[in-house]
């Protein structure tokens, strides 16, 4: 699974729909202070299923929609969308069923969010799931925030293993047995 491409509507900072090429390689974003350089990172961590508005650097979910400006009105919904190229067919199975995945989330005022993978309808969890399988998700360390690093350092021990449980990827073993105790 490769990602390929992240689109931006109505996202922060980024009003009008906006493409990022992830090709192959490194691929680098430079800007002044400001410009929405995290707000990137922050959209490809949201489409992978973030429930933290914490980590959106908002008190609520609905402060990831454009929030206006003196020039231009305030949206009613967000949405991020993120290609990926998945002719390994490393995607687990209820995802694996084409070459290239294209999850989608909007998130409308007063509604919340709401998935799709391919134009169909999916539940949070299995995009969730998606990315947990991958060992990429909103919650892994291939993801550094600002500020993250020192984090690290002051984490206490148990904080620091559940980073280093992610960086092995086994995490997503965690989160079905959970849900399998659950039943
Ligand atoms: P730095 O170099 O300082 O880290 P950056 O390029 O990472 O900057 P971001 O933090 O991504 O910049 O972008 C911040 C900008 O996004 C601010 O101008 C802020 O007003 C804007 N912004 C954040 N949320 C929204 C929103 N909901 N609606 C409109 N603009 C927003
Ligand atoms: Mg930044």
């Amino acid at each position: 699974m490769r990602f390929s491409k992240l689109r931006l509507n109505g996202f922060k900072s980024f009003v009008d729909p906006t493409d990022l090429i992830i090709a192959d390689g490194l691929t680098g974003v430079v800007g002044p202070n400001g410009c929405g350089k995290s707000n990137l990172l922050e959209a490809l961590r949201w489409v992978m299923g973030e429930t933290r508005a914490r980590a959106m650097r908002g008190g609520g979910m609905e402060d990831v929609i454009f929030a206006g400006t003196t020039s231009r009105s305030a949206r009613n919904f967000a949405e991020v969308s993120l290609q990926i190229d998945n002719s390994d067919r490393l995607a687990p199975s209820g995802f694996n069923d084409s070459d290239q995945l294209e999850i989608v989330r909007r998130i409308t005022r007063d509604v919340g969010s709401a998935y799709k993978s391919n134009g169909k309808d999916v539940r949070a969890r299995d995009v969730q799931m998606l990315f947990a399988d991958a060992s990429t998700g909103a919650h892994s360390p291939a993801l550094v925030r600002q500020g993250q690093i020192s984090e690290l350092i002051n984490a206490k021990p148990k904080a620091r293993r559940r980073i280093l449980e992610e960086a092995a990827g086994i995490s997503g073993l965690y989160q079905r047995r959970h849900e399998a105790e659950l039943k």
